[in-house]
């Protein structure tokens, strides 16, 4: 099911809000990993609907510093993140043997986030990414507002032609809170296992061939 996508590609981040909420709201959520741009998008989005749904995949693994970020973020706007699951790490090693990231990090993030992503969004009219295009190649083409083929929603990314210089100055000038892990050479942050310092996403899955998680790489459907 998929209608005219609307053109919303010469718009801000706002507009692309703006638009999602008009249009979607209360069956509209913010998928948050807690990271610089969902700092971003939180600020952005809460300005214009302040009981939007936000919702995170909680791996049991992320860092101690995400975990705090979460809590600071809540604080700060009021809200409370709807948390999306797994099975508990004890399940997951009876199930599939210990350590399953480091045999098999494909099955592990089917389990751990690809799973309770569909969980996430079912329900849902359209979701919201902090999706940015220079992220790397297989978010290069991302456009503002595309049809999810694989989920069956529309999906907003209204940060997909910001560089990470703007967002940085985005969060200094409203001086958000944001995942201390950034300070220390990490780009992009993900479960500790499977996460490195390093530059755009070159620290996830490092010395793997994986490069994302699979839940954004079906996803776009621009036309
Ligand atoms: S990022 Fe690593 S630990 Fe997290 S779900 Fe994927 S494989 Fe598992």
């Amino acid at each position: 099911m998929t209608t005219t996508i609307p053109d919303l590609e010469s718009g801000s981040a706002k507009d692309v809000l703006a638009f999602a909420v008009e249009h979607h709201h209360p069956s509209l959520a913010l998928a948050c990993s807690f990271q610089k741009e969902e700092a971003v998008m939180l600020d952005l989005l809460m300005a214009i609907e302040p009981s939007a749904r936000v919702f995170a995949l909680d791996t049991s693994v992320l860092f101690p510093q995400t975990y705090a970020t979460w809590e600071l973020v809540e604080k700060r706007y009021g809200i409370k993140v709807e948390v999306f699951e797994g099975p508990s790490l004890a399940e997951q090693a009876t199930t599939h043997g210990d350590e399953l990231w480091a045999r098999d990090p494909q099955a592990c993030c089917a389990i751990r986030k690809v799973e309770p992503l569909g969980r996430a969004l079912s329900g849902l009219d359209a979701w919201i990414t902090g999706l940015r295009r220079e992220q790397s190649p297989t978010r290069a083409n991302a456009r503002k507002v595309e049809w999810d083929q694989a989920h069956d929603l529309w999906k907003f990314n209204p940060l997909a032609d910001w560089t990470e210089e703007q967002v940085w100055e985005y969060i200094a000038a409203n001086d958000l809170p944001y995942n201390p892990l950034h300070d220390e050479g990490y780009s992009s942050i993900g479960c500790t296992h499977c996460t490195q310092p390093g530059s755009g996403r070159e620290g996830r899955w490092a010395g793997n061939d994986k490069t994302e998680c699979g839940l954004h790489i079906d996803a776009p459907q621009t036309q």
